[in-house]
Order: C-alpha cells, then sequence, then structure tokens
C-alpha cells in the first residue's frame, strides 16, 4: 500500500520528490505551478526529468494538484481558454516529472433550468484539453464534496463523464474520502455497496488515486472540511479500515490532505504504514493456520483409514 501527503514544491520538483522519500512515503501529491492561478508556468524541464527519475529509482509514485481556479464548467469563455490553457500546462508539468496525472475537480451546476448543460459543456472542455494531449499523464476527475442532489457526487456522473469524453482512455479517477462522506456517497458504514456499484460501474478500473481525509462533519451535509485520519473525525478508524483493505486499491496512491497541526503527517502516515503492516502480518498468520489445519486433517484421515 502507497501512503504520502501533499508537498510543497519551494525546493522544485526534485527536492518535493526528496521530502517525500526523506519522511518516508511512497507517493507524493503537489501543485505544478502557482495553486491560486491559472497562469501557465515556463517549467524547469532538467528539474522535472531529474523528479521523474528520482521517483523511479526509488518507487514513489506521484500526482499532480490542478490550481484551486480550475473549473471544468468555467462560466465564460476567457476563463475557459484560461483553464484549457493551464490544463495542458498541468499535463505537462506532470508528464514530466513522471507523475500519474493531474487531480481536477468535477464542474459546478452552471444552469438551473438545464442541469444536462454543466456535464456538456464539462464533456466540451475535457474533450478541448485533451485532443491537444498525447502524453501519459491523466486527468484524474475528483468527486465533489456538495450536499447530496449536487453535481460531481455520485459514481454515475463520474463514470458517464469519462464514458461520454471522446478520450475516455485519457481521464482516470481520484476518489476523496472527506468528499465522499459530506455528500453521502460514503457514509461510513456503506462501503461494501459502493464497492459492489463501483465494480458494475468498472469505477475502480479507472481509480488511480485516493485522497485519505477524515472530515469535520457528519455525513450529508456537503461540508468539505478535512480532518486528521486518525484524529478529530466523523470517519472511524474501523470505517477507514473496510475502505483500504479493499483488493482495487492495493497497489494506488493514498494522498493526505489532512490538517498536519492536528497530527504531523510524517507521524499519521507512519501510523497508518504500521496498520496495514499489522493487517499484513495478520492475514499471513491466519494463512498459516488454515495450512496448518488442513496437513492436520490429512494426517488424522491418513492415520485412521
Ligand atoms: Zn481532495
Amino acid at each position: 500500500m502507497k501512503f504520502g501527503c501533499h508537498l510543497s514544491i519551494r525546493n522544485g520538483y526534485l527536492g518535493a520528490a526528496r521530502q517525500a522519500l526523506s519522511m518516508k512515503m511512497d507517493a507524493f501529491q503537489y501543485f505544478p505551478k502557482n495553486p491560486r492561478s491559472l497562469k501557465t508556468k515556463l517549467f524547469n524541464r532538467e528539474d522535472a526529468a531529474l523528479c521523474k527519475h528520482f521517483c523511479k529509482a526509488h518507487g514513489l509514485s506521484s500526482i499532480g494538484h490542478s490550481p484551486y481556479p480550475t473549473s471544468l464548467t468555467p462560466h465564460d469563455i476567457v476563463r475557459r481558454k484560461q483553464v484549457i490553457a493551464s490544463l495542458l500546462n498541468d499535463l505537462a508539468i506532470t508528464d514530466a516529472c513522471g507523475s500519474i496525472g493531474i487531480v481536477v475537480h468535477f464542474g459546478k451546476e452552471t444552469s438551473r433550468g438545464n442541469p444536462l448543460a454543466s456535464y456538456q459543456l464539462m464533456i466540451d472542455v475535457l474533450n478541448e484539453v485533451l485532443e491537444e494531449w498525447d502524453g501519459n499523464a491523466k486527468i484524474l476527475l475528483e468527486n465533489r464534496a456538495g450536499l447530496p442532489g449536487t453535481i460531481g457526487t455520485t459514481l454515475e456522473e463520474l463514470v458517464q463523464v469519462r464514458k461520454l469524453c471522446d478520450f475516455p482512455e485519457k481521464i482516470g479517477f481520484c476518489l476523496d474520502t472527506c468528499h465522499a462522506f459530506a455528500s453521502g456517497l460514503w457514509n461510513g458504514d456503506n462501503w461494501g455497496e459502493v464497492l459492489k456499484r463501483g465494480r458494475e460501474l468498472a469505477y475502480f478500473d479507472e481509480l488511480q488515486v485516493v485522497h485519505l481525509n477524515n472530515s469535520k462533519y457528519s455525513t450529508r451535509q456537503g461540508k468539505d472540511r478535512h480532518a486528521p485520519v486518525f484524529g478529530p473525525g466523523f470517519i472511524t478508524e474501523g470505517q477507514f479500515d473496510a475502505l483500504m483493505q479493499t483488493p482495487e486499491c492495493k497497489d494506488i496512491p493514498f494522498i493526505l490532505e489532512t490538517p498536519k497541526e492536528i497530527i504531523p503527517h510524517e507521524k499519521e502516515i507512519a501510523m497508518l504504514q504500521k496498520k496495514m503492516e499489522l493487517a499484513a502480518r495478520f492475514c499471513r498468520g491466519m494463512k498459516i493456520i488454515r495450512i496448518s489445519m488442513r496437513i492436520l486433517k490429512c494426517l488424522e484421515k491418513m492415520c485412521f483409514n
């Protein structure tokens, strides 16, 4: 299992990768450029190439996160052009860094009278970006934290938007656990149902990253307020365990976007790694017990027959 957190590129892309390794993480997330602006960046290609090489050598996975003003449902043509240029720039940077892709939030509702307009706009914007893009980095669509019923909160919408794009192979998914909890997609106790539905929709085939966040508010309140996994939050450890034991999530990065002031990320990741190690040891122990029981039964049969 791969755990990591969001890191700064203050010391460059390679600097972020080095920091991830020094913090004993297996993955990290970063903003490829200024998180508060859509302005494109003339990035340092050498630094990005060194990051890619370093990550490959040390088995690190990385993911980019698009700047905050990125919207797949831009309100006017000027903003639409800025978003498209910014996303192509994000894809170029993340690709050069050897990252899986760039996380982008699902769009927002643009018209109350015509709910389909928002989905159509999103698909158009995605098509315009992806038509220009032929690298390996993907757009990673993230579920929203809105109230139940608002757009971008269900697996069906994510899967359908991907399917309706002209280039679905260039799109993957990012599951944010706080957003899923806030919207009621995952109420903490229904992981079995989410898993079943996700499998039916082939959502998990395209899931590339999990944002592992607890929630400061109870489920179905639509509040996007992250809390530490092991700290004060409404998602319990047992509920997280059920999610983390999902076989489809075994090899994908789990990125913390939790407030580090309460529990430092390094500590939280060490706790997660320890937890998974103990779970793996328990499974191995159970396997040995089962094999031993089978051998004993065979011996019993041989002796008494
Ligand atoms: Zn997130």
